[in-house]
């Protein structure tokens, strides 16, 4: 019998092993992809039972383009003083959540880039307001490299400018800035965004706190598949170092390829063609599947409709994804580097379920349900 067929066959039993690095490069390598999605499909019925895809009425906003840190794939940020910087003020926030109010949303994912120029009392007031006008939409805020960023310019610790974003009514720290755990990687492409140890560390602290938070993987960089499951290893390794302390750890991972128009990296790629950079549909599906066998210890894995569109999307919901993602409404970061969707409305991703043959679930930033929502897709789509 070949490796790959004996690996996946030892994953099919009630409660396999934990995968080892090896076993999940072989796996990744060499499995057909029929195969490798029907066991991440079993494996997501063993963590996920039920017919249900579960999806999350957000919005996006990004309150500032602001950055000092470069990264060779973002084509987000500027740079101080540059003609088309912004920071928003807490109203033009507060109208974008109030529109979201309006669709029956529960959550807003803020991010921006790493702005010299914002003081931590403006960070603070921001979150104070924002909680205090809209107590039931839940603040998803920042990522690790803006908390390292509001650390170095308050001189605290991240651990205490957490803690005060917490009291001032943050409720989770989004995963963005993980990209690739594998500081061979990370410093080739963002050599100003500080180890993968930092990342791991403030992620560590935020769930010391009991925020939210999920994890994320960007990959395409040209790094090997080795690569790829040392990411997942570190990912793996802390939620058990968190699980065993009693706390919730990351509620999901997502993974997408990098985007390559309008940034360094993607120029480079086209005038030299020296590295294959991004990555297909069918290795995205690879990828989701493989991630999906070895997060033993993640309960949710989302499918990510924005950089794939949501054919592929839909395909991932049977390689081991039990979650869509969200509405969004708007998206600045990623659409900036060449993918052409920037929301979606209720309707199409309760349809997208649907036709792939799940039931939708409306669900909150913790995983809590919300509503079952079917009448909806009437009224979008
Ligand atoms: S990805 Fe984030 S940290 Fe990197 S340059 Fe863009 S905004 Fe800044």
């Amino acid at each position: 019998m070949s490796l790959w067929r004996e690996i996946l066959e030892s994953q099919m039993g009630p409660s396999p092993a934990d995968l080892t690095t090896d076993e999940a490069v072989a796996i990744y390598s060499d499995s057909p992809l029929y195969d490798l999605m029907f066991v991440a499909s079993e494996r997501r019925k063993a963590l996920v039972p039920g017919n249900n895809v579960t999806y999350l009425v957000d919005r996006n906003i990004n309150y500032t383009n602001v950055c000092t840190i470069n990264c060779q794939f973002c084509s987000f940020y500027r740079s101080p003083g540059h003609i088309e910087s912004y920071t928003q003020s807490v109203d033009q926030i507060s109208s974008k959540i109030a529109e979201l109010e309006e669709i029956g949303g529960s959550r807003i994912l803020m991010q921006g880039g790493v702005n010299p120029d914002l003081p931590f009392s403006w960070y603070i007031s921001l979150i104070e307001e924002l909680s205090t006008r809209h107590p039931e939409i839940a603040l998803d805020c920042f990522s690790p490299i803006e908390i390292e960023g509001i650390a170095e310019i308050s001189g605290i610790s991240t651990f205490e400018v957490l803690s005060r974003l917490k009291d001032a009514g943050m409720h989770g720290l989004p995963g963005g800035g993980a990209e690739m755990l594998v500081d061979q990687v990370r410093m080739g492409v963002s050599p100003k965004k500080g180890s993968s140890e930092n990342w791991l560390r403030v992620m560590f602290e935020a769930q010391k706190l009991g925020l939210t938070t999920s994890a994320t993987n960007v990959f395409g960089f040209g790094e090997s598949i080795t690569h790829r499951i040392e990411h997942l290893e570190k990912i793996r390794a802390l939620q058990y170092t968190s699980n065993s302390r009693g706390l919730v750890g990351f509620t999901s991972f997502i993974s997408w390829p990098v985007m390559l128009e309008n940034n360094t990296l993607g120029k480079m790629n086209r005038g030299t063609n020296l590295i294959e950079l991004g990555a297909g549909s069918i290795e995205y599906l690879r990828h989701v599947a493989v991630s999906r066998i070895f997060l033993s210890n993640i309960p949710h894995i989302q499918a990510s409709w924005p950089t794939m569109g949501l054919p592929v999307a839909q395909i991932a919901l049977s390689a081991g994804a039990d979650d869509i993602g969200s509405t969004m409404m708007e998206e600045n970061v990623v659409s900036a580097s060449g993918s052409t969707r920037t929301e979606a409305t209720i309707g199409e991703l309760t349809k997208t379920i649907i036709e792939a043959g799940y039931d939708p679930l409306k669900r909150d930033s913790d995983y809590n349900i919300l509503a079952h929502q079917p009448e909806i897709i009437a009224l979008n789509s």
